[in-house]
Protein backbone atom coordinates (compact mmCIF):
# COMPACT_ATOMS: atom_id res chain seq x y z
CA UNK A 1 0.00 0.00 0.00
CA UNK A 2 1.36 3.48 -0.97
CA UNK A 3 1.53 6.23 1.39
CA UNK A 4 -1.22 8.45 -0.41
CA UNK A 5 -3.44 4.83 -0.18
CA UNK A 6 -2.97 4.50 3.58
CA UNK A 7 -3.87 8.19 3.92
CA UNK A 8 -7.66 7.39 2.45
CA UNK A 9 -7.72 4.18 3.93
CA UNK A 10 -7.18 5.99 7.89
CA UNK A 11 -9.86 8.77 6.17
CA UNK A 12 -12.36 5.84 5.30
CA UNK A 13 -12.32 4.20 8.90
CA UNK A 14 -12.65 7.04 10.50
CA UNK A 15 -15.82 7.65 8.68
CA UNK A 16 -17.12 4.00 8.96
CA UNK A 17 -16.33 4.60 12.88
CA UNK A 18 -18.02 7.98 13.03
CA UNK A 19 -21.06 6.51 10.63
CA UNK A 20 -20.80 3.74 13.20
CA UNK A 21 -21.54 5.09 16.22
CA UNK A 22 -24.05 7.68 14.88
CA UNK A 23 -26.07 4.58 13.76
CA UNK A 24 -25.40 2.46 16.26
CA UNK A 25 -26.44 5.13 19.19
CA UNK A 26 -29.78 5.99 16.59
CA UNK A 27 -30.61 1.85 16.88
CA UNK A 28 -30.33 2.19 20.74
CA UNK A 29 -32.00 4.80 21.43
CA UNK A 30 -35.37 4.20 19.23
CA UNK A 31 -34.83 0.47 20.78
CA UNK A 32 -34.23 -0.78 16.88
CA UNK A 33 -31.26 -3.16 18.00
CA UNK A 34 -33.08 -5.89 15.86
CA UNK A 35 -31.55 -4.03 12.62
CA UNK A 36 -28.52 -4.57 13.65
CA UNK A 37 -28.59 -8.48 13.16
CA UNK A 38 -28.62 -7.32 9.54
CA UNK A 39 -25.35 -5.10 9.53
CA UNK A 40 -23.16 -7.49 12.10
CA UNK A 41 -22.35 -10.48 9.56
CA UNK A 42 -20.02 -7.58 7.37
CA UNK A 43 -18.02 -7.12 11.00
CA UNK A 44 -18.20 -11.09 11.72
CA UNK A 45 -16.84 -11.13 7.61
CA UNK A 46 -13.80 -8.89 8.10
CA UNK A 47 -12.79 -10.00 11.45
CA UNK A 48 -12.90 -13.76 10.10
CA UNK A 49 -10.77 -12.43 7.25
CA UNK A 50 -8.25 -10.93 8.95
CA UNK A 51 -7.53 -13.28 11.65
CA UNK A 52 -7.50 -15.75 8.61
CA UNK A 53 -4.50 -14.43 7.49
CA UNK A 54 -2.85 -14.32 11.62
CA UNK A 55 -1.25 -18.09 11.21
CA UNK A 56 0.09 -17.46 7.64
CA UNK A 57 1.48 -14.45 8.39
CA UNK A 58 2.90 -15.02 11.60
CA UNK A 59 4.64 -18.18 11.16
CA UNK A 60 5.83 -17.22 7.79
CA UNK A 61 6.98 -13.77 9.56
CA UNK A 62 8.75 -14.77 12.32
CA UNK A 63 10.63 -17.59 10.50
CA UNK A 64 12.03 -14.89 7.73
CA UNK A 65 13.07 -12.68 10.36
CA UNK A 66 15.15 -15.49 12.19
CA UNK A 67 16.51 -16.24 8.64
CA UNK A 68 17.41 -12.77 7.65
CA UNK A 69 18.75 -12.13 10.52
CA UNK A 70 21.81 -14.49 9.58
CA UNK A 71 23.21 -15.51 12.47
CA UNK A 72 22.47 -16.49 16.48
CA UNK A 73 23.95 -13.71 17.56
CA UNK A 74 21.93 -11.39 15.76
CA UNK A 75 18.57 -12.81 17.37
CA UNK A 76 20.12 -12.90 20.49
CA UNK A 77 20.63 -9.00 20.37
CA UNK A 78 17.26 -8.23 18.90
CA UNK A 79 15.88 -10.68 21.91
CA UNK A 80 17.75 -8.46 24.62
CA UNK A 81 16.31 -5.36 23.43
CA UNK A 82 12.75 -6.44 22.67
CA UNK A 83 12.39 -8.12 25.55
CA UNK A 84 13.81 -5.33 27.56
CA UNK A 85 11.98 -2.50 26.08
CA UNK A 86 8.70 -4.66 27.21
CA UNK A 87 9.90 -4.90 30.72
CA UNK A 88 10.36 -1.40 31.39
CA UNK A 89 6.96 0.13 29.18
CA UNK A 90 5.22 -2.59 30.88
CA UNK A 91 6.20 -1.59 34.40
CA UNK A 92 5.70 1.98 33.87
CA UNK A 93 2.27 1.56 32.53
CA UNK A 94 1.12 -0.51 35.16
CA UNK A 95 2.94 1.89 37.95
CA UNK A 96 1.06 5.03 36.18
CA UNK A 97 -2.23 2.83 36.68
CA UNK A 98 -1.32 2.47 40.25
CA UNK A 99 -0.82 6.05 40.84
CA UNK A 100 -3.61 7.33 38.51
CA UNK A 101 -5.95 5.58 40.52
CA UNK A 102 -4.70 5.76 44.03
CA UNK A 103 -4.89 9.74 43.49
CA UNK A 104 -8.24 10.26 42.23
CA UNK A 105 -9.93 7.56 43.86
CA UNK A 106 -12.67 6.86 42.00
CA UNK A 107 -14.36 4.54 43.54
CA UNK A 108 -13.55 5.90 46.83
CA UNK A 109 -17.34 6.56 48.51
CA UNK A 110 -18.95 5.33 45.32
CA UNK A 111 -22.76 4.61 45.82
CA UNK A 112 -22.74 1.42 43.64
CA UNK A 113 -25.74 -1.35 44.59
CA UNK A 114 -23.12 -4.32 44.45
CA UNK A 115 -20.75 -3.29 46.91
CA UNK A 116 -23.42 -4.10 49.90
CA UNK A 117 -24.75 -7.37 48.45
CA UNK A 118 -21.30 -8.95 48.64
CA UNK A 119 -19.79 -7.22 51.23
CA UNK A 120 -19.59 -11.27 53.26
CA UNK A 121 -16.89 -12.27 50.34
CA UNK A 122 -14.85 -9.77 51.48
CA UNK A 123 -13.59 -11.69 54.85
CA UNK A 124 -13.43 -14.50 53.44
CA UNK A 125 -11.04 -13.60 50.86
CA UNK A 126 -8.86 -11.51 52.86
CA UNK A 127 -8.77 -15.21 55.22
CA UNK A 128 -7.94 -16.67 51.77
CA UNK A 129 -5.61 -13.84 51.18
CA UNK A 130 -2.32 -15.60 52.72
CA UNK A 131 -2.47 -18.82 51.02
CA UNK A 132 -3.36 -17.77 47.71
CA UNK A 133 -0.58 -15.01 46.96
CA UNK A 134 2.44 -17.32 46.46
CA UNK A 135 0.50 -19.96 44.73
CA UNK A 136 -1.59 -17.83 42.36
CA UNK A 137 1.93 -16.23 41.58
CA UNK A 138 4.31 -18.95 40.83
CA UNK A 139 1.30 -21.27 38.60
CA UNK A 140 1.10 -18.57 36.60
CA UNK A 141 4.96 -17.79 35.75
CA UNK A 142 5.00 -21.62 35.27
CA UNK A 143 1.98 -21.75 33.15
CA UNK A 144 3.34 -18.90 30.38
CA UNK A 145 6.26 -21.02 29.99
CA UNK A 146 5.10 -24.56 29.91
CA UNK A 147 2.28 -23.77 27.42
CA UNK A 148 4.46 -21.65 25.22
CA UNK A 149 6.36 -24.84 23.90
CA UNK A 150 3.63 -26.51 21.58
CA UNK A 151 3.18 -30.23 22.23
CA UNK A 152 1.98 -30.49 18.38
CA UNK A 153 2.62 -27.73 16.18
CA UNK A 154 -0.03 -27.90 13.67
CA UNK A 155 -2.79 -27.98 16.53
CA UNK A 156 -1.40 -24.80 17.79
CA UNK A 157 -1.64 -23.41 14.41
CA UNK A 158 -5.14 -24.82 14.05
CA UNK A 159 -6.34 -23.39 17.50
CA UNK A 160 -4.79 -20.02 16.60
CA UNK A 161 -2.46 -19.95 19.87
CA UNK A 162 0.21 -17.43 18.58
CA UNK A 163 2.84 -17.54 21.46
CA UNK A 164 2.88 -21.35 20.45
CA UNK A 165 3.22 -20.99 16.54
CA UNK A 166 6.23 -18.00 17.25
CA UNK A 167 7.80 -20.66 19.50
CA UNK A 168 7.49 -23.59 16.98
CA UNK A 169 9.12 -20.74 14.07
CA UNK A 170 11.67 -19.40 16.06
CA UNK A 171 13.50 -23.67 16.69
CA UNK A 172 12.76 -24.36 12.93
CA UNK A 173 14.75 -21.16 11.71
CA UNK A 174 17.27 -21.67 14.13
CA UNK A 175 17.98 -24.63 13.09
CA UNK A 176 17.26 -23.65 9.33
CA UNK A 177 20.31 -21.68 9.80
CA UNK A 178 22.66 -24.12 11.14
CA UNK A 179 22.04 -26.44 8.19
CA UNK A 180 21.16 -23.79 5.65
CA UNK A 181 21.33 -26.35 2.32
CA UNK A 182 18.77 -28.73 3.79
CA UNK A 183 16.64 -25.79 4.43
CA UNK A 184 16.83 -24.04 1.37
CA UNK A 185 13.27 -25.30 0.19
CA UNK A 186 11.66 -24.56 3.51
CA UNK A 187 13.41 -21.27 3.30
CA UNK A 188 11.90 -20.43 -0.29
CA UNK A 189 8.50 -21.49 0.40
CA UNK A 190 8.53 -19.57 3.42
CA UNK A 191 9.65 -16.58 1.54
CA UNK A 192 7.12 -16.57 -0.81
CA UNK A 193 4.13 -17.56 2.01
CA UNK A 194 5.21 -14.06 3.38
CA UNK A 195 4.54 -12.07 0.71
CA UNK A 196 1.43 -13.67 -0.10
CA UNK A 197 0.37 -12.80 2.84
CA UNK A 198 1.11 -9.66 2.92
CA UNK A 199 -0.68 -9.49 -0.69
CA UNK A 200 -3.62 -11.04 0.81
CA UNK A 201 -3.48 -8.36 3.80
CA UNK A 202 -3.62 -5.82 1.69
CA UNK A 203 -6.64 -7.31 -0.31
CA UNK A 204 -8.59 -7.31 3.24
CA UNK A 205 -7.76 -4.17 4.20
CA UNK A 206 -9.43 -2.86 1.06
CA UNK A 207 -13.03 -3.96 2.89
CA UNK A 208 -12.21 -2.56 5.73
CA UNK A 209 -14.19 0.47 6.24
CA UNK A 210 -17.08 -1.60 5.88
CA UNK A 211 -16.21 -4.38 8.18
CA UNK A 212 -15.56 -1.32 10.62
CA UNK A 213 -18.70 0.44 10.71
CA UNK A 214 -20.65 -3.29 10.92
CA UNK A 215 -18.92 -3.85 14.03
CA UNK A 216 -19.43 -0.06 15.63
CA UNK A 217 -22.92 -0.41 14.37
CA UNK A 218 -22.76 -3.91 16.45
CA UNK A 219 -21.16 -3.04 19.95
CA UNK A 220 -23.11 0.87 19.74
CA UNK A 221 -26.47 -0.10 19.19
CA UNK A 222 -26.46 -3.17 22.41
CA UNK A 223 -24.64 -0.60 24.78
CA UNK A 224 -25.82 2.60 24.58
CA UNK A 225 -24.47 5.39 26.38
CA UNK A 226 -26.35 4.70 29.61
CA UNK A 227 -23.47 2.62 31.55
CA UNK A 228 -20.82 5.14 30.40
CA UNK A 229 -22.67 8.05 32.67
CA UNK A 230 -23.51 5.28 35.04
CA UNK A 231 -19.27 4.03 35.40
CA UNK A 232 -18.23 7.99 34.25
CA UNK A 233 -15.41 8.41 36.82
CA UNK A 234 -13.89 5.07 36.26
CA UNK A 235 -14.37 5.32 32.66
CA UNK A 236 -12.51 8.41 32.71
CA UNK A 237 -9.79 7.76 34.84
CA UNK A 238 -8.92 4.12 33.08
CA UNK A 239 -8.95 6.50 29.88
CA UNK A 240 -6.47 9.22 31.15
CA UNK A 241 -4.36 6.45 32.10
CA UNK A 242 -3.91 5.36 28.46
CA UNK A 243 -4.05 8.48 27.10
CA UNK A 244 -0.55 9.74 29.69
CA UNK A 245 0.56 6.49 28.40
CA UNK A 246 0.58 6.91 24.46
CA UNK A 247 1.29 10.16 24.90
CA UNK A 248 4.56 9.48 26.55
CA UNK A 249 5.30 6.50 23.63
CA UNK A 250 4.68 9.14 21.40
CA UNK A 251 6.93 11.80 22.87
CA UNK A 252 9.64 9.05 23.69
CA UNK A 253 9.56 7.72 20.04
CA UNK A 254 9.80 11.27 18.26
CA UNK A 255 13.25 12.38 18.08
CA UNK A 256 13.84 8.74 16.43
CA UNK A 257 11.24 8.86 14.02
CA UNK A 258 11.94 13.04 13.34
CA UNK A 259 8.50 13.18 13.46
CA UNK A 260 6.57 15.61 16.18
CA UNK A 261 3.95 13.54 18.00
CA UNK A 262 1.07 14.52 16.49
CA UNK A 263 2.35 13.26 12.67
CA UNK A 264 3.36 9.81 14.61
CA UNK A 265 -0.45 9.74 15.60
CA UNK A 266 -1.42 10.45 11.89
CA UNK A 267 1.01 8.16 10.29
CA UNK A 268 -0.02 5.18 12.97
CA UNK A 269 -3.88 5.72 12.91
CA UNK A 270 -4.76 3.40 10.34
CA UNK A 271 -3.02 0.92 13.04
CA UNK A 272 -4.89 2.54 16.04
CA UNK A 273 -8.42 2.45 14.60
CA UNK A 274 -8.00 -1.24 13.41
CA UNK A 275 -7.06 -2.26 16.98
CA UNK A 276 -10.45 0.44 18.24
CA UNK A 277 -12.56 -1.60 16.10
CA UNK A 278 -11.42 -5.08 16.41
CA UNK A 279 -10.51 -4.74 19.64
CA UNK A 280 -8.04 -7.28 18.91
CA UNK A 281 -4.15 -7.10 18.83
CA UNK A 282 -3.87 -10.09 17.03
CA UNK A 283 -6.79 -9.25 14.57
CA UNK A 284 -4.79 -6.06 14.13
CA UNK A 285 -0.97 -7.36 13.39
CA UNK A 286 -1.45 -7.93 9.66
CA UNK A 287 -2.54 -4.06 9.45
CA UNK A 288 0.30 -3.02 12.58
CA UNK A 289 3.14 -4.97 10.34
CA UNK A 290 2.86 -3.51 6.98
CA UNK A 291 2.40 -0.11 8.26
CA UNK A 292 5.74 -0.30 10.51
CA UNK A 293 7.75 -1.56 7.47
CA UNK A 294 6.38 0.75 5.01
CA UNK A 295 5.77 3.99 6.38
CA UNK A 296 7.72 4.17 8.97
CA UNK A 297 10.64 1.95 7.63
CA UNK A 298 11.34 -0.52 10.12
CA UNK A 299 13.43 -3.30 8.58
CA UNK A 300 11.64 -6.45 8.16
CA UNK A 301 13.59 -8.66 10.31
CA UNK A 302 12.92 -6.40 13.34
CA UNK A 303 9.32 -5.73 12.32
CA UNK A 304 8.75 -9.42 11.38
CA UNK A 305 9.69 -10.80 15.05
CA UNK A 306 8.93 -7.81 17.25
CA UNK A 307 5.33 -7.19 16.56
CA UNK A 308 3.78 -10.75 16.49
CA UNK A 309 5.48 -10.74 19.75
CA UNK A 310 4.58 -7.60 20.67
CA UNK A 311 0.88 -8.33 19.77
CA UNK A 312 0.93 -11.73 22.28
CA UNK A 313 3.12 -10.78 25.33
CA UNK A 314 3.43 -6.73 25.48
CA UNK A 315 -0.15 -5.48 26.13
CA UNK A 316 0.34 -1.92 28.02
CA UNK A 317 -3.01 -0.46 27.89
CA UNK A 318 -4.35 -4.12 29.24
CA UNK A 319 -1.41 -3.75 32.58
CA UNK A 320 -3.04 0.18 33.10
CA UNK A 321 -6.79 -1.30 32.68
CA UNK A 322 -5.90 -3.89 35.19
CA UNK A 323 -4.18 -2.39 37.63
CA UNK A 324 -6.61 0.72 37.72
CA UNK A 325 -9.81 -2.29 37.69
CA UNK A 326 -8.27 -3.89 40.46
CA UNK A 327 -7.97 -0.67 42.90
CA UNK A 328 -11.12 0.46 41.49
CA UNK A 329 -13.24 -2.58 42.68
CA UNK A 330 -11.22 -2.27 45.67
CA UNK A 331 -12.14 0.95 46.74
CA UNK A 332 -16.08 0.37 46.36
CA UNK A 333 -15.86 -2.32 48.39
CA UNK A 334 -13.87 -0.35 50.89
CA UNK A 335 -10.69 -2.36 51.34
CA UNK A 336 -8.00 -0.41 51.53
CA UNK A 337 -4.70 -2.25 49.97
CA UNK A 338 -1.65 -2.10 51.54
CA UNK A 339 1.56 -0.86 50.17
CA UNK A 340 2.36 -5.14 49.75
CA UNK A 341 -1.04 -5.83 48.28
CA UNK A 342 0.02 -2.80 45.62
CA UNK A 343 2.98 -4.40 44.90
CA UNK A 344 1.57 -7.78 44.47
CA UNK A 345 -0.79 -5.88 42.01
CA UNK A 346 2.55 -4.50 40.36
CA UNK A 347 3.70 -7.91 39.83
CA UNK A 348 0.64 -9.95 39.17
CA UNK A 349 -0.57 -7.22 36.41
CA UNK A 350 2.45 -7.35 34.71
CA UNK A 351 2.17 -11.23 34.31
CA UNK A 352 -1.44 -11.22 33.40
CA UNK A 353 -1.00 -8.36 30.64
CA UNK A 354 2.03 -11.09 29.60
CA UNK A 355 -0.44 -14.07 29.75
CA UNK A 356 -3.40 -12.43 28.15
CA UNK A 357 -4.47 -13.53 24.97
CA UNK A 358 -4.91 -10.88 22.08
CA UNK A 359 -8.12 -11.17 21.22
CA UNK A 360 -11.58 -9.13 22.45
CA UNK A 361 -12.32 -9.26 26.19
CA UNK A 362 -8.97 -11.43 27.22
CA UNK A 363 -8.02 -8.74 29.59
CA UNK A 364 -11.01 -8.76 31.58
CA UNK A 365 -11.03 -12.90 32.13
CA UNK A 366 -7.12 -12.16 33.28
CA UNK A 367 -7.81 -9.39 35.67
CA UNK A 368 -9.52 -12.47 37.91
CA UNK A 369 -5.96 -13.23 38.55
CA UNK A 370 -5.53 -10.47 39.79
CA UNK A 371 -8.06 -9.83 41.97
CA UNK A 372 -7.75 -13.04 43.66
CA UNK A 373 -4.15 -12.38 44.13
CA UNK A 374 -4.80 -9.34 45.95
CA UNK A 375 -8.06 -10.94 48.24
CA UNK A 376 -10.46 -8.42 45.74
CA UNK A 377 -14.09 -10.43 46.11
CA UNK A 378 -14.14 -11.69 42.29
CA UNK A 379 -18.14 -10.87 42.12
CA UNK A 380 -16.97 -7.40 41.59
CA UNK A 381 -16.17 -7.71 38.46
CA UNK A 382 -19.60 -7.22 37.63
CA UNK A 383 -19.29 -3.56 38.60
CA UNK A 384 -17.03 -2.98 35.82
CA UNK A 385 -18.56 -5.18 33.08
CA UNK A 386 -21.03 -2.49 31.58
CA UNK A 387 -17.79 -0.54 30.27
CA UNK A 388 -16.09 -3.29 29.30
CA UNK A 389 -16.28 -3.51 25.37
CA UNK A 390 -15.58 0.04 25.14
CA UNK A 391 -12.49 -0.23 27.54
CA UNK A 392 -11.54 -2.86 25.57
CA UNK A 393 -11.63 -0.94 22.39
CA UNK A 394 -9.42 1.40 23.91
CA UNK A 395 -6.88 -0.54 25.68
CA UNK A 396 -6.15 -2.54 22.38
CA UNK A 397 -5.37 1.05 20.86
CA UNK A 398 -2.74 1.55 23.49
CA UNK A 399 -1.35 -2.28 23.17
CA UNK A 400 -0.59 -2.16 19.63
CA UNK A 401 0.62 1.26 19.81
CA UNK A 402 3.14 0.33 22.43
CA UNK A 403 3.89 -2.82 20.32
CA UNK A 404 4.75 -0.46 17.37
CA UNK A 405 6.60 2.26 19.19
CA UNK A 406 8.72 -1.08 20.39
CA UNK A 407 9.27 -2.30 17.24
CA UNK A 408 10.48 1.30 16.05
CA UNK A 409 13.08 1.56 18.92
CA UNK A 410 14.26 -1.96 18.71
CA UNK A 411 14.86 -1.54 14.80
CA UNK A 412 16.74 1.69 15.66
CA UNK A 413 18.76 0.38 18.61
CA UNK A 414 19.64 -2.72 15.46
CA UNK A 415 20.57 -0.31 12.97
CA UNK A 416 22.81 1.17 15.24
CA UNK A 417 24.45 -1.94 15.95
CA UNK A 418 25.39 -2.96 12.55
N1 LIG B 1 -8.31 -7.03 23.57
C1 LIG B 1 -6.95 -6.82 24.01
C2 LIG B 1 -5.99 -7.02 22.86
O1 LIG B 1 -6.27 -7.77 21.95
C3 LIG B 1 -6.56 -7.72 25.14
C4 LIG B 1 -7.37 -7.38 26.36
O2 LIG B 1 -8.52 -7.82 26.47
O3 LIG B 1 -6.86 -6.64 27.23
O4 LIG B 1 -4.94 -6.43 22.85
Amino acid sequence: MVKSKKKHFSYYITLAIIAGFIIGLTLNLTHSQDLATYIKPFGVIFLRLLKMIIIPLIFSSVYMSVINLESVKNLASLGKYTLGYYFVTTSMAILSGIILVSFLGPGKGANLDISQKHTSSISESKENQKEKKPQELLSTVIQVFETAVPQNPIKAMVDGNIIQVIVFSLLLALVSLSSKEDAVGMISFTRSLEKISHHLTHAIMKVAPIGVFALIVNVVSSTGMNSLIYLGKYTLVVLLGLILHVTLLSVFISPKIKMSPLMFFKNISAVMLTAFSTSSSSATLPVTMSTLTEDFEVSEKTANFVLPLGATVNMDGTAIYVSISTIFIAQVYGIDLSISQLFLIFVTGSLAAIGTASVPGAGFITMGIVMGAVGVPLEGIQIVLAVERVLDMSRTVVNVVGDSVGAIFVDSLMKKRS
